[in-house]
């Protein structure tokens, strides 16, 4: 089996339409670091525990805390195993097979890439970029993509964006090409500028390309609601994360908002579904 089928098959780890950014985050990390001339293994304590954590806080969905160690050691758990670690046979597993973090730093564990793989990966260096697209436009919405392939220094790839034009039109039609948070409604012409028909629930996690599941966007606010910036209540009001910073602008263009009612499209059935903002107070919105 190649290498990009076995960690293609990522998507099929997830648990429902949770968001396990986990071992993609991991993969892409240590994709990035090959690149830049890495040796096969990482070191836990001083490669990858703050540095997959901090990782995790941006761009994974908000939760209790935050564990590096998860897809460290789990990776090397896959049917089709691609995954290797290295001074773990010491380790104490917990009842679900994970490791403490105190012993991956006693025994100074190390994980990477196989050594069939790795090899693979450094003498295909398009190898490399292949895989670390797919990771990338398989877990994280548009807005998000040119992010992440700058973050790791991968080469920005945006041909297999999968565009569903008639949502797009029919969700800017439903919210007269106007901005739901901010009124924002620039054309040149007829022609919009500026403005986006953003999914609630991800394309990437299943969400359905319906006027229910979009609403329409300025660029700074779709890309707010996509990192978890703002989100809507039951009541269609903006909620801001209380982690939002910045100064008079980020006041007028967020903070001014909040607790408002969006602009909503005449016909009640395009309204937000219940479901699809639950979706994305759970697994996109930052409450913290
Ligand atoms: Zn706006």
């Amino acid at each position: 089996m190649e290498l990009l089928d076995k960690i293609q098959t990522i998507s099929r780890w997830r648990r429902g339409d949770q968001r396990a950014p986990h071992k993609p985050i991991m993969l892409l990390y240590a994709l990035s670091q090959y690149k830049q001339g890495h040796e096969r293994l990482f070191q836990f304590e001083s490669e990858v525990d703050n540095q997959v954590k901090e990782l995790l806080v941006q761009y994974g969905p908000s939760r209790k805390s935050y564990r590096a160690e998860y897809p460290f050691w789990r990776l090397a758990n896959e049917a089709e195993p691609f995954w290797e670690i290295l001074n773990g046979e010491q380790c104490v597993l917990s009842s679900q097979g994970d490791p403490r973090k105190s012993d991956l730093n006693k025994y100074n564990v190390m994980a990477g890439f196989d050594a069939n793989s790795y090899q693979n990966l450094i003498s295909n260096p398009e190898m490399i970029e292949k895989i670390a697209s797919k990771l990338i436009q398989d877990n994280f919405p548009d807005t998000l993509q040119e992010e992440l392939f700058v973050r790791f220094g991968f080469e920005v790839d945006t041909s297999t964006k999968q565009r569903d034009p008639n949502f797009r039109i029919n969700v800017l039609r439903a919210y007269n090409y106007r901005c739901a948070v901010c009124g924002f409604d620039l054309a040149l012409d007829t022609a919009p500028v500026g403005i986006e028909a953003a999914h609630i629930k991800w394309k990437q996690y299943s969400g359905p390309c319906e006027v229910s599941n979009g609403i329409a966007l300025c660029s700074i606010h779709h890309k707010a609601l996509d990192r978890g910036v703002i989100t809507l209540n039951c009541e269609l009001k903006v909620q801001v994360s209380p982690a939002t910073t910045g100064g008079p602008m980020v006041e007028r263009l967020i903070w001014d908002y909040e607790d408002q009612k969006i602009g909503l499209p005449r016909d009640m059935s395009f309204y937000p579904s219940e479901n699809m903002i639950d979706w994305h107070i759970r697994e996109v919105f930052k409450p913290v």
